[in-house]
């Protein structure tokens, strides 16, 4: 299809999707956006917007009458309301790829099917199949939820058999299932953002290395300070993944690194991601513009950056001391604000690049904003 004059409908309404609208209507794109919030980040950028639930089948077709195609911009829909909705409109993305990343089940078989190393683990239905599958890992051990999780929401560290007995009975039952994980002491992690276009053409932006604070992305390095061969790497498994998952969109692909620079694939996420909002102040065509691309059926952008870039989220308990510090920022920082109405702690709020040509240089500009404890 050509672009001009289409219009994308967008399931999910947070920052991925403002973000994507944001690059989209530079290429006189309209979009409508479902959420059930109906002031959300994307609704307030959107053409148009739909207040309703994600297994609202009646709101959904609606948006699927309005759009050319739709997106989903998060995993946590309603996989059966995806799947009815594929049978009359466009989802290049695929119901397929939503139900694979939406279950860390499917999703570790799909890596493995693919060609990739993924931690040891074991799915894990009841308190005894805990126990019982205990033994077969060293520990520490890592307990999630299959579906669900994100910002490390919905898992469970566990060190000792003690600690483990001591996890309540009732997080188990019907529709609870999980999965147990070896905890792997990686060196560093990294995340590579491929994009697959209707012809197959693929492009992988350079890897960003990541570190997290309470489970929640702290801040990313692009490209990630590492060497060539394990880069090399890391981009090679980005595309074996991504051509046998058959993808058209965007794949965010989570991987560690260990102390022998080889790699394991810890997760994925059909979509843009936190990991790579450096690209769109850093890179040639960002994760944002790629997305759009690649499910309208355009010529993928180049991903080569200019420089390098460091980004950092501001969360909920940031927010008060940016905004004293707003007119003062560096001037390499680019600001990115999501518009979520309340700042509540450990919430994404939005975002600050800081783009240049050292690394060091980037991260002492970061630290004397100082909202960021060390
Ligand atoms: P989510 O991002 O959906 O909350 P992840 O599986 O990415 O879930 O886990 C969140 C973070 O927890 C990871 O980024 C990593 O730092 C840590 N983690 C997850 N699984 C493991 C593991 N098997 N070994 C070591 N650390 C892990
Ligand atoms: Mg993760």
């Amino acid at each position: 299809m050509t672009l001009v004059g289409k219009t994308i409908g967008i399931l999910g309404g947070g920052q991925l999707g403002r973000m994507i609208i944001l690059e989209g209507r530079k290429m006189g794109l309209r979009f409508i956006t479902l959420d059930p919030a109906k002031d959300c980040p994307a609704a307030q950028v959107a053409d148009e917007h739909i207040v309703a639930g994600f297994d609202d089948l009646e709101a959904a077709t609606i948006l699927g009458e309005k759009t050319d195609i739709i997106l989903y911009e998060f995993e946590n829909i309603d996989i059966n309301l995806v799947r009815e909705l594929e049978k009359s409109y466009r989802i290049p993305q695929s119901s397929r790829l939503l139900e694979i990343t939406g279950n860390r089940l499917l999703e570790k078989q799909a890596l493995t099917d693919a060609g990739v190393r993924v931690a040891p683990y074991q799915a894990i239905e009841t308190h005894a199949d805990m126990r019982s599958a205990w033994h077969s890992f060293s520990a520490p051990a890592i307990l999630k939820t299959v579906r669900g999780g994100y910002d490390g929401k919905g898992q469970w560290r566990i060190h000792t058999s003690e600690e483990m007995s001591r996890l309540p009975h009732s997080l188990f039952g019907e529709d609870h299932t999980y999965i147990m994980e070896q905890y792997i002491p990686f060196r560093s992690e990294i995340s590579v953002i491929v994009s697959r276009g209707l012809s197959g053409e693929m492009k992988v932006f350079p890897p960003a290395l990541n570190v997290h604070r309470n489970h929640i992305l702290h801040l990313s390095i692009a490209p990630a300070p590492l060497k060539d061969h394990v880069i090399e790497q890391a981009e090679q498994m980005a595309r074996q993944i991504a051509s046998y998952l058959n993808l058209v969109g965007i794949l965010a692909i989570e991987m560690f690194v260990l102390e022998d620079d080889t790699i394991l694939v810890n997760e994925l996420a059909p979509r843009p991601h936190n990991s790579g909002h450096y690209t769109y102040d850093a890179c040639q065509t960002s994760q944002f513009e790629q997305v759009i691309r690649a499910v309208t059926g355009m010529v993928l952008g180049q991903v080569m950056m200019h420089e390098s870039a460091l980004m950092v989220n501001v969360l909920g308990e940031h927010t008060d001391q940016l905004k004293e510090k707003m007119n003062t920022l560096p001037t390499t920082a680019k600001l990115h604000w999501y518009g979520k109405s309340e700042a509540k702690k450990g919430r994404k709020m939005g975002h600050l690049t800081f783009v240049g040509d050292s690394i060091d240089g980037l991260i002492s500009q970061m630290e004397q904003i100082a909202i960021w404890p060390q």
